[in-house]
């Protein structure tokens, strides 16, 4: 087991800042999710991880022991990529036995391990087959089970699930899991998928343009989070955000979206609404805490997907948008209608809509 630790970690390319100050601990045994769209620096702080890359600035300690001098082979990290490593002219048994080989390990314990990782990884049936004529998803499950195999104490996987089809991608992502159980690796995943970080991660760090915006569990990150672009992230669809201006009555302050409406703000976000100097705000919510209300913002409701379990309405309003997930078994208001909802208290966050930071509230 490792504890993984990037202090003040940087990486610039010419004058391009790639990385910029990364503080983050992950602890051993810990699945941490690297989250954040394409460019936003993923790969190159799993690089420096990895040992692949030399970092501009910062260090990288394993257990407390800086490792930027160290070579990648000495680090004790197995690496899995998107685009899966496997040697095609080798069986599925020799591919998975390789690494093992390479160690010196005695040939009944790799032929033990060789046989319990390929029943893990359901390869079993396959052992024997020449990798060159399996199956994109297969030649990834046995990439990941060709690093796995070693144990390594840190595992890193580098979008390792999407170039596989998406019913072989949600029994991976099962799989993936709890092997991390099973060996208590500490894990990094990178992923641009917010699916994946949420149901396989114990914390997710979500990235953007070369800085670290948040770090916490998924739910935290779902329920809490520090800006607007991690709120519009995460989720599927994300955050509804919409402009608007603090009002005041009788000492209870709401917001108030032009042309649309208001909404209450919570007793929790009371104080920090009056403590805010300009009337200018962005009032948060999240698409599934959305109700058909008597009162609260009205828009126009331009199309309505039903799909499946769930139902999304689109809203629209002088160039505001919204989204409405609703339950399958609830009545959609009809496209072209106004519609008129509101969200609960728990479900209202603010935002500044200058910094795109959170307005802290007093604890729920
Ligand atoms: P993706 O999923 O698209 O790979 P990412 O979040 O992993 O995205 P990185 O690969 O870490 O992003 O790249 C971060 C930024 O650094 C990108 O703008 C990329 O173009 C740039 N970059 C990466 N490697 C180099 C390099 N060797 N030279 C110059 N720029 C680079």
């Amino acid at each position: 087991m490792s504890e993984i630790a990037l202090e003040n970690l940087g990486k610039t390319f010419g004058d391009f800042t790639a990385l910029a100050e990364m503080n983050l601990t992950i602890a051993n045994g810990e699945f941490m999710a690297l989250l954040g769209p394409s460019g936003c620096g993923k790969s190159t702080t799993m690089n420096m991880i990895a040992g692949m890359l030399r970092p501009s600035s910062g260090a990288i300690r394993f257990n407390g022991r800086d490792v930027v001098d160290v070579p990648m082979a000495k680090r004790g990290v197995g690496f899995v990529f998107q685009n899966y490593a496997i040697f095609t002219h080798m069986s599925v048994r020799e591919n998975l036995a390789y690494g093992l080989r390479a160690q010196g390990t005695p040939a009944a314990e790799i032929n033990k391990r060789v046989q319990a990782f390929a029943e893990l990884l359901q390869l079993d049936t396959m052992l024997d087959r020449r990798a060159a004529g399996l199956s994109v998803n297969i030649l990834q499950r046995l990439a990941i089970g060709r690093s796995a195999i070693l144990e390594p104490s840190i595992f890193l996987l580098d979008e390792p699930l999407s170039n596989v089809d998406a019913a072989f991608r949600a029994v991976m992502r099962s799989e993936l899991k709890s092997l991390q159980g099973e060996f208590d690796q500490t894990m990094v995943y990178v992923t641009h998928d917010q699916l994946e970080a949420m149901t396989m991660a114990d914390r997710i760090a979500v990235m953007d343009h070369g800085k670290l915006l948040q770090v916490g569990t998924p739910l935290d990150i779902y329920n809490a989070p520090a800006d607007t672009f991690v709120a519009k992230f995460i989720g599927a669809p994300g955050m509804n955000i919409l402009n608007g201006r603090f009002v005041e009555n009788a000492g209870v302050v709401a917001v108030e979206v032009p042309g649309l409406g208001t909404l209450d703000v919570p007793p929790t976000l009371q104080a920090a609404a009056k403590d805010k100097k300009a009337p200018n705000i962005q009032i948060g919510f999240r698409p599934e805490q959305v109700n058909a209300s008597q009162s609260g913002l009205t828009m126009h409701v331009g199309f309505v997907e039903r799909i499946g379990a769930r139902t999304i309405v689109h809203l629209e309003h002088s160039g505001s948008t919204a989204k409405a997930v609703l339950p399958s078994d609830a009545t959609p208001p009809l496209a072209g209608s106004d519609w008129t909802f509101s969200a609960s208290d728990e479900a209202i966050r603010l935002f500044d809509p200058t910094s795109g930071q959170a307005l802290k509230g007093r604890a729920h």
